[in-house]
């Protein structure tokens, strides 16, 4: 699933491509057809991202929400496009660009006013200059579920997916299955301050990149054009920093790694 970086270069991009000028808005696959037709030749404002929702903003106060989820995509190219491939959700047209989105998990037309629900059942996002950190930590101060379980609740903090979470517990050197009440404050104000870094480093490169160059040997992660990790997708392999078998396990549906050695 794209993690939070993926949802703000998607919006800086559509900024650039489409901001403040018309743009013509379609369902070709239908699904979101009433949808398309009431921002269909509107300005498109702008766009902005909170953890891995993307909104498109009209004039006259229309919102396109949209959730990729794990398997949408936007596929872009110049103008004039051709004829939809497949399954489009929805195809927007401005002067130079087109792009396509297929597969998402949400794509709805909302008022500008109920951006505010959406957000309210979010955390703070890592990549906003709003965001405050102290709602992240007063959620993981009282929680007895594990660090790792915390980090990937979008209620928690919005962005983080499977792979930041793994690799910044490694960098911290905290076992995933720690409770949030045993996390220290300054573990949490470091760990933030690294996670801005970080997905800001993602957003700037369109990958993710967390091993420091000095660990940056041995065997790539998991495949070419694939970030270079720590511990995902590298169970059964030695660790980057001590030698320990990297592990994994299963951890409310998602698979976790870590390093036993390493991350107390
Ligand atoms: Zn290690």
């Amino acid at each position: 699933m794209p993690e939070g970086h993926t949802l703000h270069r998607l919006a800086r991009l559509h900024q650039k491509r489409f901001g403040r000028a018309p743009v013509v808005v379609s369902s070709p696959q239908g699904r979101f057809a009433d949808g398309a037709a009431a921002v269909n030749g509107q300005v498109f404002k702008r766009a902005s991202a909170w953890g891995k929702h993307l909104f498109h903003h009209y004039d006259g106060g229309r919102v396109v929400h949209i959730h990729l989820g794990l398997y949408g995509t936007f596929t872009e190219a110049v103008t004039p496009l051709g004829l939809p491939v497949g399954q489009v959700r929805m195809r927007l047209v401005g002067a130079e660009y087109g792009t396509d989105l297929r597969g998402p998990t949400v794509c709805e037309l909302l008022a500008e006013p109920e951006i505010a629900d959406v957000v309210a059942r979010l955390g703070p996002d890592p990549l906003r200059k709003d965001a405050d950190p102290g709602l992240a930590w007063s959620r993981i101060n009282k929680s007895r579920r594990t660090i790792g379980a915390l980090l990937m609740d979008q209620s928690v903090i919005a962005g983080v997916g499977n792979v930041y979470r793994s690799e910044l517990l490694f960098r911290h050197h905290i076992d995933p299955y720690r409770p949030g009440t045993h996390v220290g404050q300054d573990e949490f104000a470091a760990m933030w301050t690294d996670l801005v870094e970080l997905m800001k480093v993602g957003v700037r490169r369109g990958k993710i990149v967390v091993v420091r160059p000095e660990h940056d040997h041995g065997a790539p992660s998991y495949g070419p054009g694939r970030p270079r990790t720590y511990v995902y997708r590298r169970a059964g392999e030695a660790c980057r920093v001590c030698g320990a078998t990297v592990r994994t396990a299963e951890l409310e549906a998602r698979n976790l790694f870590w390093c036993p050695d390493c991350q107390v």
